[in-house]
């Protein structure tokens, strides 16, 4: 995410779809204490293969209240092939679906 507006508003909305809890645990976060999980990790392998789009879509954030559910919310293709590529697959039509 190029500026911070968007990366601000981006969390915003995250807050709002997690209803203020870890999407993990349950526990209830704020703003200022909330962290965003990538479940496909944000590697520079994985960027290359899938792009900035898919792996900073929404569907690939998990809002979380700790490290320890940040490393909970992991779903590497590497560990979870079908589960990763399920999420990538809707991920991708759904971008597509996006454009006019
Ligand atoms: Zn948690």
């Amino acid at each position: 995410m190029k500026k911070s507006q968007e990366y601000f508003e981006f969390r915003v909305k995250m807050l709002n779809r997690a209803n203020g809890k870890c999407e993990i645990c349950g526990k209830p976060i704020t703003f200022e204490t909330m962290q965003l999980a990538h479940k496909i990790p944000q590697t520079k392998f994985y960027l290359h293969k899938y792009g900035k789009k898919v792996l900073h879509n929404a569907r690939n954030i998990v809002v979380c209240c700790s490290l320890r559910c940040n490393s909970r919310a992991l779903m590497s293709p590497a560990t979870h092939p079908l589960e990763a590529n399920q999420l990538i697959e809707q991920i991708q039509s759904e971008i597509k679906k996006e454009k006019p």
